[in-house]
């Protein structure tokens, strides 16, 4: 189907709803529909969710992209949100990350794959969250009145964080370790704050009001900088 300047895929199939989805990067809008809709009935619903449909596309294009890395030496990697230069350094010894300045030094033998270099920067990554949480979650613990029984770090691809509230638990993604500390502050509260109320109901707000009155700089600030284009989704 073709609305002026745009093109919407129309998948009909054994279903009760109509549904709509407008995919990153591009914007690409696809519908699926039950197969008794008509072509009229598809055209008045895509119509009344053009509005939608551009804010959603309008929401892909302003998120700046981060290019894919290659791990070659200048290349810029960022740490509690500064920006470091990839130094290659060529050792026989077991790999070593230091961070000497501006630079990145990551210390590997010289046949090392990218893959390889890209899993061990992911490691010293997560390694460096897993450093700092704890003293964040024992900061907050006694602020907030609530406990958490484990932590964990993983990549995530759509979220900065989770929490189970059955088990008492939260899930910290590794590109934290990219943005400010204060970021990483503001999602280990967030998700804290469900240990308190699962769902982001009026409650859920005034308790982040309360604990944190400037959370939505930072929400703000976690959704402007660069995120990682293949790890990224609605
Ligand atoms: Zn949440």
């Amino acid at each position: 189907m073709k609305l002026n300047d745009l093109d919407v895929e129309i998948v009909q199939k054994n279903i009760k709803h109509v549904h709509l989805c407008v995919y990153p990067p591009e914007g690409r809008v696809k519908v699926s529909a039950p197969f008794n809709m008509t072509h009229d009935t598809l055209r008045v619903f895509v119509i009344s969710k053009l509005a939608w449909i551009k804010k959603q596309q309008l929401k892909f294009r302003s998120q700046e992209r981060e290019a894919p890395r290659e791990y070659i030496d200048r290349e810029s990697h960022y740490v509690w949100g500064k920006r470091y230069l990839l130094k290659i350094e060529e050792t026989e010894a077991p790999p070593k990350i230091e961070l000497k300045h501006n630079k990145l030094v990551l210390s590997i033998r010289s046949e090392t794959s990218q893959e390889r270099k890209q899993a061990i920067l992911e490691a010293w990554y997560r390694e460096n969250l897993k450093q700092a949480i704890p003293a964040l979650i024992e900061k907050w613990q006694s602020r907030m009145s609530v406990h958490v029984n484990r932590f964990y770090v993983q990549s995530m691809k759509t979220k900065w964080g989770s929490c189970s509230y059955h088990s008492g638990s939260i899930r910290l993604n590794t590109e934290l370790a990219k943005k400010p500390l204060a970021c990483l502050e503001y999602i280990v509260v967030h998700e804290m704050t469900h240990l308190l109320e699962p769902t982001h109901n009026s409650r859920f707000i005034g308790l982040m009001d309360q604990f944190m009155p400037k959370w939505r700089f930072y929400r703000d600030e976690l959704n402007r900088l660069p995120v990682r284009y293949e790890e990224w989704g609605y």
